[in-house]
């Protein structure tokens, strides 16, 4: 935790644009914050307009088998976020009332439910798009949006339990994944810029979990298959990843039997925006007072 974080977190407190919930990293969001949240996903849209994605939109919670065969506990298990509910009898459920009074663990007897929290917006949408076969000649292109869990309370308030990812997804031939994210590596960029912020395109790597993690962070950055679009919030040195551009080459697509139109194994990437990550950018470069932000940028989100 650094000092920068604290003060940040203290000022959208202060000024009612984050509520406290009384846990690191849950927030309740003012309407300003909604408005600059939903402006944002609005200049998203037209910037991806013409490619005519489909929209899908899916709970913040999905299908716990389904996200057992993702392979999401594997790489991210201190992430994870599953959803357990009482399902006892009266004797049973006298009893937790009980531990709950006397202030003991109640929570040991909760079972798991059939559903986890969704840790990334693409997440159940892999099975649903292989359940009806192989990909049309042209792939799939996907516009989704979603709260997302990942349990990492922090002080940053740019690093939340929940949160809202909006992403593109791209599903077909290699080459029609890969000149889906360049296109967005360059249309990313652009559209940042066009909010006022300072900007910077990086490699990085997904947080895998263990030693056996770290070769997967290098291969990862080795292949340069994961791009972040950074923004300094809370430090100029280590600025947040804001935008996300990730290229999993055929793992989802051999994972949940995706195919091309021709049979062949089919390749993603996604495209993902850290919804509250920049609206935070945007309140830390322009102000906490949304009416004093710079003309162009109110231009850009409001057309005024
Ligand atoms: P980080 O490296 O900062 O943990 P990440 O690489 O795990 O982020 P992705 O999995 O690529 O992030 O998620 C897509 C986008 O979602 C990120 O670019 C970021 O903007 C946003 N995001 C990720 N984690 C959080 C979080 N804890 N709070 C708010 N936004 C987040
Ligand atoms: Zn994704």
């Amino acid at each position: 935790m650094s000092n920068a974080q604290a003060e940040f977190l203290k000022l959208l407190l202060e000024h009612g644009i984050l509520i406290d919930m009384g846990v690191d990293g849950l927030y309740g969001r003012s309407g300003v914050f909604e408005d600059v949240v939903e402006r944002f996903s609005i200049l998203v849209a037209a910037f991806g307009k013409e490619d005519k994605a489909e929209v899908v939109r899916f709970p913040p919670g999905m299908s716990r088998s389904q996200f057992e065969s993702s392979g999401y506990m594997k790489s991210f298990p201190q992430l994870a976020g599953t959803i357990h509910s009482f399902s006892g009898n009266d004797r049973e459920h006298a009893a937790l009332l009980a531990k709950m009074e006397a202030k003991e663990d109640w929570t040991e007897d909760q079972k798991a439910t059939d559903v986890v929290l969704t840790p990334a917006a693409c997440y159940p949408l892999y099975p649903a798009i292989a359940k009806r076969g192989a990909l049309p000649e042209q792939g799939g292109l996907f516009d989704l949006y979603s709260y997302c869990f990942r349990h990492e309370p922090a002080i940053d308030p740019a690093r939340m339990q929940m949160f809202r990812m909006r992403e593109y997804v791209r599903i077909g031939t290699q080459e029609q994944v890969v000149s889906f994210r360049q296109t967005w590596l360059e249309r990313g960029e652009a559209l940042m810029k066009s909010l006022g912020v300072q900007v910077a395109l990086d490699v990085a790597n997904d947080p895998f979990f263990g030693r056996a993690g770290k070769l997967l962070s290098n291969n990862q950055r080795d292949q340069k298959l994961k791009f972040e679009l950074l923004i300094p919030i809370t430090s100029e040195e280590n600025p947040t990843a804001c935008l996300s551009f990730n290229y999993h080459q055929d793992h989802f697509g051999t994972k949940w039997g995706l195919c091309t139109c021709d049979n062949a194994v089919a390749h993603t990437a996604c495209v993902g925006f850290g919804m509250e990550r920049v609206a935070l950018a945007l309140f830390k470069h322009h102000g906490m007072d949304v009416r004093s932000w710079p003309r162009a940028v109110r231009k850009v989100l409001w057309g005024e």
